[in-house]
């Protein structure tokens, strides 16, 4: 009788060490498992990032590397400015894309950054010559403005027109002429929240920002 009962539990204790060896097995399985899960859902993520950061047309060539003096929402004074002489003060609501001294008799076009209609062509003081169009960035309505652009070219299209992304604008004006209203030869781009337009390049308030999208994030 003494004999079985050990071989029971030798037999018991065997059972018991094959189990244990085997819930190891599993357990090291299963995080291999999770950890690949994880692994997928970040390389998800990272290619709805790219999209997002792709969904405008570049609205100058090079567009990102010309983005070196201004960026949105830099605030500026006449003292501090990256810009100078500067004549204005605030939180800058739109994005500067800088031309280099080898392009100040180039002409250099601006595309449309999206595609909708043309709301205004005309004089703005302060910018010169503008565009704004109606455009849609995921699904959310916003009027894009183009600043101290040549409003006088043929191509360029007229009010009312739909335009498509990627297409041929304007060229941006001279440098300090009627259509830069007396700035450096660069554009302005302003992308500002719903259908109704805000012509201001700058805001007082840093709150105020929110009523504007960042194009870099969006290019
Ligand atoms: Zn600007």
């Amino acid at each position: 009788m003494e004999k079985v009962k050990k071989i029971l539990v030798a037999a018991g204790l065997l059972i018991l060490f094959l189990f244990l060896i085997f819930l190891l097995v599993f357990i090291m399985n299963f995080s291999k498992s999770l950890k690949k899960q994880s692994q997928n859902s970040t390389r998800t993520t990272e290619k709805i990032t790219t999209k997002q950061q792709s969904i405008l047309y570049p609205p100058v060539s090079d567009a990102k590397s010309r983005i070196t003096k201004k960026p949105f929402g830099i605030f500026v004074t006449p003292q501090n400015s990256p810009v100078q002489p500067e004549k204005f003060t605030g939180y800058h609501t739109g994005t500067d894309f800088e031309t280099t001294p080898a392009e100040a008799n180039q002409e250099i076009l601006v595309f449309a950054t999206c595609s909708g209609n043309v709301r205004v062509k005309e004089f703005v003081s302060g910018y010169g010559g503008v565009i704004v169009q109606d455009c849609r960035i995921q699904g959310q309505a916003v009027t894009v403005l183009y600043g101290h652009i040549d409003i006088t070219q043929s191509f360029e299209p007229s009010v009312g027109q739909n335009v498509a992304a990627g297409t041929k604008l304007a060229i941006l004006a001279p440098a300090d002429s009627h259509f830069t209203d007396g700035e450096r030869k660069h554009l302005h781009l302003g992308i500002h929240k719903g259908s109704q337009i805000d012509f201001r390049g700058y805001v007082q308030n840093k709150a105020e920002l929110s009523g504007w999208l960042n194009a870099a994030n969006y290019l």
